[in-house]
């Protein structure tokens, strides 16, 4: 077979194309620089900025709300397709920071890796070296950063909900300063469940675990990040 006959793995990427970013405040404030190709077709902020509207000029795109640390983490899962957040000291997962990488990409559009960081939170949550659910702190920015019904919210109340202690009441007994919000959720889901399943132990529904749900389950998905092959849609 002739040279070049195979078709490359990777999308193709002009070199020549690039643009800056700007990210951080005042002393904490770092410039990096982006492949148009390899960032524009996964972000519709990026996409808008790059747009004829915006990009007049060589005026970089501002993102003084964002660390440059969260930003090089987003910046890793663009490129490999991977979450490299190494766990807290002790050996627990930093939910925190596994969320704010979510976030920051929840808000450039980026649902694809918006969809990694859920994959490799479900992932995680299972490992026997891994604490099973984020502490208070780490729950609370979740819930203050996300909208109701993000894949975030339904994985936290999912996993309180049939991964918890098993009995939802002491929930609230123990954890008082749990977001509202989030007890709300847990409610909810366990009165929906109830409900959904009369004929059914209810012990027996909260035992089913997220590994059942279909592959899509916590995942989002737009014209420009279409279902992963072979999703399909159970309704518990
Ligand atoms: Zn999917």
């Amino acid at each position: 077979m002739a040279e070049g006959a195979f078709p490359a793995t990777w999308r193709k990427i002009d070199f020549k194309k690039t643009f800056k970013v700007l990210v951080g405040r005042e002393k904490h404030r770092e410039p990096y620089i982006l492949y148009d190709d390899e960032i524009i077709h996964r972000s519709s902020f990026f996409k808008s900025a790059r747009s004829a509207e915006w990009s007049s000029g060589t005026k970089p795109v501002d993102l003084p709300n964002v660390k440059p640390e969260i930003f090089e983490a987003y910046l890793h899962c663009v490129r490999y397709g991977e979450i490299d957040v190494p766990n807290n000291n002790n050996g627990t997962l930093d939910y925190l920071m596994f969320s704010k990488v979510y976030v920051l990409a929840d808000m450039l559009g980026d649902l694809q890796a918006v969809n990694i960081v859920v994959d490799r939170l479900f992932g995680r949550r299972r490992d026997a070296t891994g604490k099973g659910l984020p502490n208070t702190l780490e729950l609370k920015f979740a819930y203050r950063k996300t909208v109701a019904s993000s894949p975030l919210r339904m994985l936290i109340r999912d996993g309180h909900v049939h991964e918890g202690s098993g009995n939802i009441g002491n929930v609230e007994a123990d954890e008082g300063d749990h977001p509202a919000a989030m007890l709300y959720d847990i409610v909810m889901e366990y009165n929906r469940l109830k409900c959904a399943n009369r004929d059914k132990k209810i012990k027996e529904i909260l035992s089913q675990k997220a590994e059942l749900r279909p592959k899509c389950h916590y995942h989002q998905h737009n014209d420009s990040h279409p279902p992963c092959p072979g999703a399909t849609v159970i309704d518990i």
